[in-house]
């Protein structure tokens, strides 16, 4: 059939918008190889000496939103709720951080931003009170806590970046006091690393140069798996569908090597609580089944 020249123009359009819509936001990526958790080793590693810590405690502070579509590939494009989180793992007389937050100022400043201010205020009492503070990656909403503490010489010695997350390309450097990023000793390891009794390190570089993967293994036997931002979601992890490629492009992800990890997650067994850094159904859900605790105690 032959088309009318006056339509041919405005078709071409559709045909072009309608590729860059499948290819940019529809299509998830391939995993690039295969990405091994090794359970065995981790809880071997994560017991090998030490009083397993009591609980994990969470603050929520702060929550933005996403087009769906830009979270999980072809997921449309209605607003997606995401929270800014702190964790705190607990011993008796100790106590480690997992990822710190971003500041009140710059939380609002997130698309749909909000916020909370008190929570916030709790997470600086626990960075001030940290025996080590350590992050899932050196993105600004999970350092953002620490960059902007209120003494960095007093807490230095609890910053436990890795290597790859101190010189990663990411890491808003302008954000920390002039010289605190000098003074840091950066952790550096190969395979696994016990950063304290029932808390191991696994590098998983793809979402940034200094992603890693953070095991934690508590005293009732609960075990845990904090991921960060390999996915944004769990509907990453049970629809098997990571970001599309828009948003590898825009965060210049490795993103065969995050699909291979969402693959990864994906093989985990169900006893394994997969803890995603901005996922607020999965937050409400771990609490309501009490895996941890709102609010930062006892500071
Ligand atoms: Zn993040």
């Amino acid at each position: 059939m032959r088309i009318k020249r006056r339509y041919s123009i405005p078709l071409a359009a559709v045909a072009v918008l309608w590729t860059a819509k499948h290819f940019l936001l529809d299509t998830a990526a391939e995993p690039s190889g295969t990405f091994v958790i090794d359970l065995p080793a981790l809880h071997r590693a994560a017991t090998s000496g030490g009083a397993l810590p009591e609980r994990i405690e969470v603050e929520r502070v702060g929550d933005f939103a996403f087009p769906r579509n830009f979270v999980v590939a072809g997921g449309g494009f209605r607003m997606h709720p995401m929270v800014l989180l702190s964790h705190r793992v607990v011993w008796p007389d100790r106590s480690l951080l997992i990822d710190t937050g971003m500041p009140p100022d710059a939380a609002k400043k997130m698309p749909g931003g909000k916020a909370d201010e008190a929570a916030y205020a709790r997470v600086q009492a626990a960075i001030r009170k940290a025996d080590a503070i350590v992050f899932t990656h050196e993105h600004p909403d999970h350092v953002g806590g620490v960059a902007h503490a209120a003494d960095f010489a007093l807490i230095e010695s609890e910053v436990l970046m890795t290597r790859e997350q101190l010189d990663g390309p990411k890491l808003e450097r302008g954000d920390f006091p002039p010289g605190a990023l000098d003074r840091l000793k950066p952790i550096e390891y190969e395979g696994l690393y016990q950063v304290a009794a029932g808390v191991v390190l696994q590098k998983a570089p793809g979402h940034s140069t200094g992603s890693q993967l953070i095991y934690v293994e508590v005293a009732n036997g609960n075990r845990f798996l904090f991921v960060g931002d390999i996915a944004w979601s769990l509907d990453n992890i049970r629809e098997q569908k990571g970001r599309p490629a828009i948003a590898h492009l825009l965060m210049k992800e490795d993103r065969g090597a995050v699909a291979a990890q969402v693959q990864a997650f994906g093989r985990l067994p169900p006893d394994v609580h997969v803890i995603v850094a901005h996922d607020p159904v999965a937050l409400e859900s771990d609490l309501k089944a009490g895996l941890y605790r709102q609010g930062f105690s006892g500071l």
